[in-house]
């Protein structure tokens, strides 16, 4: 097998591999990956300052032909992107395929905002001077990624971080380079000067700490755990280095008495389980009123019957594996720990034997939970979801907003005034109203608030105020 190497100042380099493990099929190997060191990780730093000066000045025409055309290569390998995704991550192939168009779109949104870059002009208070506002790139970009969306993240950061004229050193997270791998070659061929995009894989502890280490690094953007975001904030501030976080979320899904039973469930259980509950955006605290409460647990649990959970890869599959051995295993202690706090395990939470060795995990639903145990506000990060049962809508909007996150939060209602007055009042980054909390779409604000995301939002043309810096210029008239 060959083995597919770190990218650093334009060189394809690296020979120390590890294996990337199919978690549908342990005996599936999808490729062999070079782990960096931190000898590695200076060298693409040093790489990505050197070449910023001259891509940071680059036109605006060349940056958006060579966005476009990783867009267009993207789009054009879907299937073949789309089944390495679900191959290195588990998730179902049509997930996997609608992830990497997502990830094409953004690349296209982002080659289309290169030319749409603008600043302001402002007279100054004083007579006879005038004002210019600008936006500047912020220099070298360190991005570290988690698991769980291995193409779309990676896509995210990577896209508006080369719009606005940066240069990157990107760590993937170590389960899934595959798909990192495949579109750090894609924007190198598609014209990328060297050194402006360096891939660096490997460990987090070796080459994640070696980037937040360095005072070269001007800007950090991380997704993942909240024990990794406060190691990123800690070391940036020793730097005085800009830095972005996406860290966890414990997000509710209230269902109210006036709620479409329909509608509440689909959105349940979408939010719950699909992609096996690994997204941060997942809802597991499924927040009931108690004339609805019953018929909900009865339907979703009738639903979760139907659900099926096999390989990631074979047709009919709507749930795939756990991502690996050690998450499986935090889930299901998850199980145990919210048996032994009192709470009811009405369906699942048992390990499934499939025709291929994997991770599976039968989604689980406990009822009679309260908002104080631990599986209610501890992130699980699996297909495990609690019902919590509550008297009315003000009780229902206390719980979902006592949490220490804030990334995601929904309601099932057909009641406009609590809809409204529900968007207004949860204490979260995103609301949704009879949709599940999880599913956004790429040409908005993404993030959340208390510790759920710290810096400014990504995606959209927000993404502009963590990727640029802003400069005042005041010139004499004459
Ligand atoms: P981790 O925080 O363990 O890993 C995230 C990334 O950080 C990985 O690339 C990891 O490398 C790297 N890393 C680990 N240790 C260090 C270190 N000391 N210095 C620098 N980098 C390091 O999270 P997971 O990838 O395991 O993802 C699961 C968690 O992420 C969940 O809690 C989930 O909620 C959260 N998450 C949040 C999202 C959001 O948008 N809010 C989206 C996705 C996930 P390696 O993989 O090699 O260990």
């Amino acid at each position: 097998m060959t083995i597919h190497q770190n990218l650093i100042g334009g060189t394809w380099t690296g020979s120390n591999a590890i294996e990337n493990i199919n978690p549908s099929d342990t005996s599936d190997i999808v490729g062999l990956y070079a782990r960096a060191d931190a000898a590695d990780v200076q060298a693409a730093i040093a790489a990505a300052k050197a070449a910023f000066p001259a891509w940071s000045r680059s036109g605006i025409l060349e940056r958006h032909a060579i966005l476009r055309k990783a867009s267009d290569e993207i789009m054009a390998r879907k299937e073949e992107l789309g089944r390495l995704l679900s191959r290195e991550e588990g998730k179902t192939l049509a997930e996997g395929i609608g992830e990497t168009i997502r990830a094409g779109q953004i690349f296209d949104f982002f080659a289309g905002e290169c030319l749409r870059l603008a600043g302001e002009t402002i007279p100054s208070v004083r007579p006879n001077i005038g004002v210019e506002i600008t936006r500047e790139a912020v220099g070298v970009v360190g991005i570290i990624t988690p698991w769980n969306f291995p193409i779309a993240i990676p896509a995210w950061k990577i896209a508006p971080a080369l719009a606005y004229g940066n240069t990157v050193v990107f760590k993937p997270a170590e389960l899934v380079p595959g798909c990192a791998w495949a579109i750090v070659d894609i924007l190198h061929r598609a014209g990328l000067p060297a050194g402006v995009l360096n891939l660096v894989m490997g460990k987090g502890s070796v080459v994640g700490q070696a980037m937040l280490d360095s005072p070269d690094v001007n800007a950090m953007t991380f997704t993942g755990s909240t024990g990794t975001g406060k190691r990123v904030a800690m070391a940036s501030i020793e730097h005085n280095r800009k830095y972005q976080l996406e860290m966890g979320g414990k997000n509710p899904f209230v269902v109210l008495d006036d709620a479409d039973l329909n509608v509440a469930v689909e959105a349940s259980l979408n939010s719950a389980f699909f992609s096996t509950g690994q997204r941060c955006t997942a809802s597991s605290r499924l927040i009931v009123t108690e004339g609805i409460h019953d018929r909900f647990v009865a339907a979703l649990t009738e639903r979760m019957k139907s659900v099926v959970v096999d390989n990631a890869l074979k047709a009919g599959t709507q749930i795939g594996p756990v991502v690996d051995a050690s998450q499986l295993a935090q889930d299901m202690d998850y199980v145990e720990i919210g048996k032994r706090e009192g709470a009811k395990l009405v369906f699942g939470g048992e390990r499934l034997n499939r025709e291929t060795e994997g991770f599976y995990l039968q989604p689980a639903l406990f009822t009679e939970a309260t908002n104080q145990m631990r599986i209610s506000r501890e992130e699980i990060f699996g297909p495990v979801a609690s019902v919590i049962r509550v008297k009315d809508y003000e009780e229902a909007l206390a719980v979902a907003n006592d949490t220490p996150f804030g990334l995601s939060s929904g309601i099932a209602t057909t009641s406009l005034k609590h809809a409204t007055h529900f968007k207004r009042n949860a204490e979260a980054g995103m609301v949704m109203v009879n949709l599940p909390t999880a599913g956004v779409d790429f040409h908005v604000p993404f993030g959340g608030r208390k510790g759920s995301s710290f810096g400014p939002r990504e995606q959209g043309r927000y993404a502009a105020e963590f990727f640029t810096t802003v400069k005042t210029q005041y010139t004499l008239a004459g």
